[in-house]
């Protein structure tokens, strides 16, 4: 890719942001929950979803890191975050063990990545999950718009089962932002978790738009997290604000929400969205747990 003088400085820039950030908290760096790395056709093909955004979503989303892999994980890198996932879902069936199987081999060649694998309600769903967590997998990824299924189906009960028991954390696009989906949205997945409470359930986005019912089922169930990803952006606060009301509870639950923030698919620089959580004004104490202690703790 070309790159003038002037996108080195930007890109410096960027990364200068960054840095100061973490280095103001006194932190080693910062984990970012959810970042996609997928086959590079895939990817490809989620560009151009999110070029054409603009008629389905009534919003523009140019996409501010379109480089190749290389390049994506050395800006990671200088950006100062310490580990990252490849978060990657498939649309249809006969595609989630394929993922899997590159997955694996992008954590096996990249290190600081978080193992992550997939899943979508088909035969041998279950077989192919638990292959994945036993060839080390450390998070998974559910997307039920994209997939667009229902986490209650039949035959996604046993991968559920063995989740939870593994303790191996889901990241779940349920809500149902920025385009909802048949599926999506708090009800369905307060279902799934009367039936599987100790599921370490990560909501993504903060479960825009419906981020009060989310909290609560955070409030309710002791291992449900969330993640930042995109929420408190001017770019989603301009859609989908966060409810003012609110705001007590991210403090509340301050052990449970975690950094996530869609590189390299996001409409603004990385350090936005640092910012966008500084503003909230809940304090470094709180900035240290979200960017780095709870998915420390959480991935060991
Ligand atoms: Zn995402």
């Amino acid at each position: 890719m070309d790159r003038g003088r002037d996108g080195d400085r930007h890109r410096d820039g960027d990364r200068d942001d960054v840095v100061r950030f973490w280095e103001r908290l006194g932190l080693p760096g910062i984990i970012d929950v959810h970042t996609h790395f997928m086959p590079e056709r895939v990817l490809r093909k989620v560009w151009a979803y999110f070029d054409s955004a603009g008629p389905l979503t009534g919003m523009e989303w140019p996409i501010a890191y379109r480089h190749d892999e290389d390049e994506r994980l050395a800006l990671l890198r200088s950006f100062g975050v310490l580990r990252f996932t490849s978060m990657l879902y498939p649309h249809k069936a006969g595609m989630a063990a394929w993922l899997n199987e590159w997955a694996a081999g992008f954590a096996a060649r990249v290190p600081d990545c978080l193992h992550t694998a997939t899943f979508f309600p088909e035969e041998g769903v279950d077989r192919y999950v638990r292959q994945a967590v036993e060839n080390g997998a450390r998070v998974f990824k559910s997307h039920l718009q994209v997939g667009a299924y229902d986490a209650n189906d039949p035959l996604l009960e046993p991968v559920w089962g063995l989740l939870a028991e593994a303790g191996v954390p889901v990241v779940m696009h349920c809500g149902s932002g920025p385009a909802p989906g048949k599926y999506t949205g708090p009800e369905p997945v307060g279902r799934l978790l009367s039936r599987h409470p100790r599921l370490r359930l990560v909501v993504a986005h903060m479960g825009m738009p419906e981020y009060a019912e989310f909290l609560a089922l955070a409030s309710a169930y002791p291992e449900v997290r969330l993640d930042t990803t995109m929420a408190f952006t001017d770019f989603t606060e301009e859609f989908t604000p966060f409810p003012v009301a609110e705001r007590g509870r991210l403090a509340d639950l301050g052990d449970r929400i975690l950094l996530g923030t869609d590189f390299p698919n996001i409409p603004y620089p990385y350090a936005h969205q640092l910012h966008a959580l500084e503003r909230l004004g809940l304090g470094d104490d709180w900035l240290r747990a979200v960017c780095h202690e709870n998915a420390s703790a959480l991935f060991g």
